[in-house]
């Protein structure tokens, strides 16, 4: 959500002076084992077996790590709860003590020009919810990650990170808000659906400009040039059709020791990223098999497909915004001084909803990212026949995944199959295929 990125100025500056020193001894990172060796279970035998080679992976990685792993990631569950409660309660807070209706008061005060008065509206708006959702921001962001050895930022770099993350709130952001207002003010009927297309069309936009113009705000992005790398992943991308002419890397060590990689954008601006965790600690087998997966995206069009789920949960959710408006404003409109869609005071009761429906649809969403996630597995299982390297990945990746959750578990929470499920269906993989060629 937008809302999560922005970040505060007034209690950043006072947390901003005493925070550092309480984080002199930043704990340790919570690695995972680098598995150079193949498990004797997992080697290809006459009696391989692939439950027992997944189980072997799993014995690799030490009680405590997965403990902590699985810590870190529960605790993620409760947190998507705190996040919407504590959302919904400053939403109903500005609503309530009519504090939305003030802001709106004032931006008026400040001009009568309709374009203009949006824009300063939602500046004070978004600074104030920073504000206040700044405890929970510092929490999540900052001291959580930091407590178990995910984050490599000290809090003055971190802070900088907030506060352009606030800026390309507030200018993003505003012509969002600016577009949608002059929506609603025009079309008091079918707005719902005119603003769906508008949102709809302008975060396509920001998916198309975002690797190129947004991530270069917070990350150095450079052309990967060691040919040992990019020969192997250039020729795979040739081998599956991929007109791809270079690989990109990421300084993602600047926030986080987590090992990652993405394709993202599309049409001409479609490209391959590889962050520097993986390049760092991956094996030559590991990488190969994350970029057989990240090819299965693109081959499978799942940037398309993504685009395509996210334009039907925009329409149902501005479909539940008209009615969920229509029926707040009746009610408690007068109470909290709001005119109706087309006044920038009703922004919070839009976040609100918008809040409630994020918080419903989470496992709708989890689970159509994490169905095209085992998609790109299998592609990249077949792609890069490197079954071991994908296990090793999903170790890896274990850092921040719960390794082993129940079934309900991973349906409700998780957006990509879980570390067991995946080094399983690598040793199935690997288990069919030694059939294969033991035929011959
Ligand atoms: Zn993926």
């Amino acid at each position: 959500m937008l809302s999560r990125i922005f970040l505060a100025t007034a209690l950043a500056c006072l947390i901003f002076f005493c925070a550092p020193s309480a984080l002199a001894q930043p704990p340790a990172a919570n690695q995972m084992p680098s598995v150079i060796q193949v498990p004797a279970e997992a080697q290809a035998s006459p009696h391989f077996d692939a439950t027992a080679a997944t189980n072997a992976y799993l014995a690799q990685i030490r009680a405590d790590k997965t403990a902590r792993s699985d810590a870190y990631f529960e605790g993620g569950y409760w947190l998507i709860l705190w996040d919407f409660l504590y959302g919904a309660a400053i939403a109903l807070l500005l609503l309530n003590l009519r504090w939305s209706a003030r802001l709106r008061d004032l931006a008026e005060r400040v001009t009568r020009f309709k374009l203009v008065h949006t824009f300063v509206y939602w500046l004070q708006c978004l600074v104030l919810t920073s504000v206040l959702i700044f405890p929970l921001t510092v929490y999540e962001g900052y001291f959580r990650e930091h407590k178990y050895g995910l984050a490599t930022q000290t809090f003055g770099p971190w802070m900088g990170d907030q506060l352009k993350g606030l800026g390309v709130n507030l200018m993003l952001g505003g012509v969002l808000v600016i577009m949608l207002f002059g929506v609603a003010r025009r079309l008091p009927r079918t707005w719902w659906i005119w603003g769906a297309v508008v949102t709809i069309l302008f975060s396509t936009f920001t998916v198309l400009i975002g690797p190129v113009y947004l991530w270069p705000i917070f990350n150095k992005v450079t052309r990967l040039d060691d040919p040992k790398i990019v020969g192997p992943i250039l020729s795979m991308a040739r081998a599956n059709g991929i007109p791809a002419q270079d690989v990109y890397e990421i300084d993602a060590s600047r926030q986080s020791t987590r090992m990652s990689a993405n394709v993202s954008g599309f049409a001409n601006t479609m490209r391959i990223t590889l962050n520097d965790n993986l390049l760092r600690r991956g094996s030559p087998e590991e990488i190969q098999a994350v970029m057989g997966h990240e090819m299965g995206h693109y081959v499978m069009n799942h940037i398309y497909k993504g685009i395509l789920f996210d334009s039907i949960e925009t329409v149902l959710m501005f479909a539940c915004l008209y009615f969920g408006l229509g029926w707040a404003l009746k009610r408690w409109g007068e109470k909290w001084q709001i005119r109706g869609v087309g006044d920038t005071a009703v922004v919070p009761l839009v976040a609100l909803l918008a809040l409630i429906f994020g918080f419903v649809t989470t496992p709708v969403d989890n689970s159509w990212t994490r169905t095209q996630e085992y998609e790109a597995d299998m592609y990249g299982l077949n792609a890069s026949r490197q079954p071991d390297g994908f296990a090793q990945a999903a170790i890896h990746l274990g850092e921040y995944r719960k390794m082993n959750p129940g079934p309900v578990e991973e349906f409700i929470f998780f957006d990509h199959p879980s570390g067991r499920n995946r080094i399983y269906a690598a040793m199935r993989w690997k288990a069919e295929n030694l059939k294969l060629s033991a035929g011959h």
